[in-house]
């Protein structure tokens, strides 16, 4: 069975291609048998696609940014020259699209249908940076490739089922019921590595409690009890809870208040302010890249160590919400960019819960472990780096629903 994955965003666009048996779902991800990179923020005209096959990769210019157009020039990519892996495109059998807000109605992979495409595109005010951007890509294929089957994937879906005091915020409740309530985001990822974990340690996941912690540009914690998210930091948006690359996190709303009326922010400013200017960027001055950061702290930066710092404090006070949530912790997970390359955020974060007999293999830490226990052997938790494969979750859930 041949699935293509889209993850289409603001400013880029990945897809891979597997080719899964039909018969049985393998226990360990396969490699694509080919990826494509569809990068949009070139320059205004250019867009820049890179594909990867397991024999080549290779670099081309576009010459337009139309989302339909280059989306139709990168399955080009499939069906013709050095990067060939299929014969014709009508060869694919599903489509599976990664879609971050799915909103209330999605608690699972759902078939696409002129319903589903409505509800994704009426849940825009919720995800303006993304839905829009998931719409154009199920459209681009569903004009390039006609009534092939198509799957929405949704990264809110995991959390559906978390109680109602975690999903409801303090304020007059008439606004719950116009879905102003915390939905949760990085799903996709979190439940990919809650399975993984529970494998990697041998237990049944639903015997256990397990804190992801989705640490890339964007990050996120979920509280997983017997393989259901019952917490998370992520809330009506993907702003709320941890500091993050360039996002604040949570922080006092009353701040924004008094920018509105005392120094006369727009809701664009705010908006810029939050989601683009603030998180480890914003307290550095440097960048929002931990690997900068690490450099510019070597070299004796005091704003680069200040941001590190409260980044882990952050996230420490989070863990700790969480491990509450729970009622206790079994095992603790370290996935994306940053949970999976940065052994000193992990090392500190452990560090603060030696209190909880939670104890690292400093060794293991530093070797970069990946799909790894790195907790030292007498640890009453474990603590596992896990590379986080949405694309190959995405594939797996298609496959699930065809079958
Ligand atoms: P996204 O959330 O966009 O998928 P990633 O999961 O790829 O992002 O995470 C990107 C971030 O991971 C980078 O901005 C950087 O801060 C961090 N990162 C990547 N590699 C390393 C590394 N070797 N050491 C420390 N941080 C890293």
């Amino acid at each position: 069975m041949k699935i293509l994955v889209l993850n289409a965003g603001s400013s880029s666009q990945k897809s891979c291609l597997y080719q899964l048996p039909s018969d049985l779902l393998p226990a360990t991800p396969l490699h694509p048998l080919w990826e494509a990179n569809l990068d949009l923020t070139v320059s205004r005209d250019n867009a820049k696609l890179t594909v990867k096959t397991q024999k080549i990769t290779k670099e081309i210019r576009l010459s337009s940014q139309d989302t339909q157009a280059a989306t139709a020039q990168m399955l080009e990519t499939l069906v013709s020259g050095d990067t060939k892996v299929l014969e014709q495109l009508s060869d694919l059998d599903v489509v599976g699209h990664r879609v971050v807000h799915g909103g209330t109605e999605y608690s699972q992979a759902t078939k696409i249908t002129p319903n589903v495409k409505e509800t994704i595109s009426r849940l825009i005010p919720l995800a303006p940076n993304h839905n829009p951007a998931h719409l154009q890509g199920i459209e681009a294929v569903e004009n390039l490739l006609g009534d092939v089957t198509q799957i929405a994937v949704f990264d809110t879906a995991f959390h559906s089922q978390m109680p109602l005091e975690a999903v409801i915020y303090p304020i007059p409740y008439h606004w719950y019921e116009q879905g102003i309530r915390r939905y949760g985001f990085h799903g996709i990822s979190h439940q990919y590595c809650a399975h993984q974990a529970a494998q990697i340690i041998n237990q049944p996941l639903a015997s256990l409690k397990l804190i992801t912690c989705h640490l890339g540009n964007g990050c996120s914690l979920a509280a997983i009890k017997n393989g259901v998210s019952i917490n998370t930091t992520m809330g009506f948006t993907p702003l709320e809870g941890l500091m993050m690359g360039t996002r604040s996190g949570s922080i006092d709303p009353a701040i924004l208040i008094y920018l509105l009326r005392e120094h006369n922010f727009s809701a664009d400013d705010l908006d810029q302010m939050l989601n683009k200017e603030s998180g480890i960027k914003g307290i550095s001055g440097l960048s929002s890249d931990l690997r900068i950061i690490r450099d510019a702290i070597a070299e004796g930066n005091q704003r680069a160590q200040l941001a590190l710092d409260l980044f882990i404090h952050r996230l420490i006070t989070n863990l700790g919400a969480m491990i509450a949530s729970l009622g206790g912790l079994d095992v603790l997970v370290f996935t994306a960019g940053i949970g999976e390359n940065a052994a000193i955020v992990r090392e500190r974060v452990a560090s603060q819960f030696e209190f909880l007999g939670l104890k690292l293999d400093l060794a293991k830490n530093n070797s970069s472990p990946q799909d790894e226990n790195i907790a030292a052997s007498d640890s009453k938790i474990q603590v596992l780096v896990i590379h986080t494969n949405e694309d190959w979750a995405i594939a797996c859930k298609c496959w699930r629903l065809i079958h």
